[in-house]
């Protein structure tokens, strides 16, 4: 598909450009990821009063820095919309047996509803194992292969990843429309590009997965009306990559040789391209921390029967199966 008729078949919320017409609608994750937690703190407001708090219980094993940073944000929003969160901080020296026994007893915990293993984990530590161990019901992550195997199935009975859930959520909530689209997804990984690519053809995309191994990867981008990019590539995805109207949603964070952050697109070139995008940082990093909460109370809500009082926050991935 070209990219004049890439731009023709998106709807008017995408083309719409900034004042001066120049540029791309920037999509504030900021502002949209608030707007989620505040309904999870009404709702879980609501469990609350009917004697269900949900709990969440963070594990980080050794000090990785920036492991460190995104425990201490999800443990803040968790407190912020009323949620009981322990963060157990483990020592680098941890062993796989002790990492498994704190899961173990996690998993026995009634108060807690949702765990969470922050990856990586340092070397030595066998992190599939520990997915594995944790009860698929508290898997908050949604990375336990029960949970992938809801999502590959699309029943909507598991728990999603976080990132791929929020790429969705901001999509939804910004009129970006996915059904029937030419949809690119950068990046295979289990954590963001399958889950992704799979949320994606449930929504009914023409999908796209490109990787490592992908040829000619800029004609294929060019082909999007909808990027995902999720490499860890700073500016891999040049402007000229992106067709004119597109919806770019960039999910990379990478760190510059001058400490600042970027991320897999080339942001002030494609902007001037895309009809939509997301910043980096501001864009799908707040949303993952919104889902994190929400995945918590949708866990807490099942495990304590009370699905019905939650049932209008459907996080994406949640609904009925697509049709064949
Ligand atoms: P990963 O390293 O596990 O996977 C990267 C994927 O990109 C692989 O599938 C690989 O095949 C593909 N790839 C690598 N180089 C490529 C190239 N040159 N061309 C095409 N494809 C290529 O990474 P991940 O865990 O999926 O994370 C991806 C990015 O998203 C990272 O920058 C990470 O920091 C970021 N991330 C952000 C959030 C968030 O909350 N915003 C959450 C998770 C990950």
């Amino acid at each position: 598909m070209s990219a004049e008729r890439a731009t023709e078949a998106l709807p008017d919320a995408e083309r719409a450009r900034d004042a001066g017409g120049r540029g791309a609608r920037i999509l504030d994750g900021r502002a949209i990821a608030q707007a989620v937690r505040g309904e999870v703190r009404e709702l879980a407001r609501a469990l609350v009063g009917r004697g269900v708090v949900p709990g969440l219980a963070v594990v980080l094993v050794g000090d990785d820095p920036a492991s460190q940073v995104y425990v201490k944000n999800k443990d803040r929003a968790a407190h912020e919309v009323g949620f009981a969160v322990r963060t157990l901080r483990l020592g680098a020296e941890t062993t796989q047996e002790e990492l498994l026994g704190t899961v173990r007893e996690l998993n026995g915990d009634r108060a807690v509803h949702a765990i969470l293993v922050q990856l990586p984990l340092p070397r030595g530590l066998d992190a599939a194992a520990v997915l594995r161990a944790i009860d698929p019901a508290k898997d908050v992550d949604g990375l336990h292969p029960e949970n992938v195997a809801e999502l590959v199935l699309g029943s909507g009975r598991g728990l999603v990843p976080c990132t791929p859930a929020g790429c969705l959520e901001l999509c939804d909530r910004s009129g970006i429309a996915l059904a029937g689209r030419r949809v690119v997804v950068l990046g295979r990984s289990n954590l963001v590009g399958k889950p992704l690519a799979l949320l994606a053809l449930a929504r009914d995309a023409t999908l796209t997965v490109c990787h490592s191994r992908t040829r000619e990867l800029a004609d294929v981008v060019r082909e999007a009306e909808v990027l995902f990019a999720a490499v860890g590539r700073a500016a891999l995805v040049r402007g000229d990559w992106v067709a004119e109207g597109a919806a770019v949603i960039d999910v990379g964070i990478n760190r510059l040789p001058d400490g600042r952050l970027c991320g897999d697109v080339d942001f002030e070139a494609a902007r001037e391209r895309a009809g939509a995008i997301t910043p980096v940082p501001g864009g799908v990093g707040p949303m993952t921390i919104a889902m994190l909460v929400r995945n918590t109370l949708l866990a807490a809500a099942r495990q304590s029967g009370l699905e019905g009082v939650i049932a209008a926050s459907t996080p994406a991935g949640q609904e009925p199966s697509a049709p064949a």
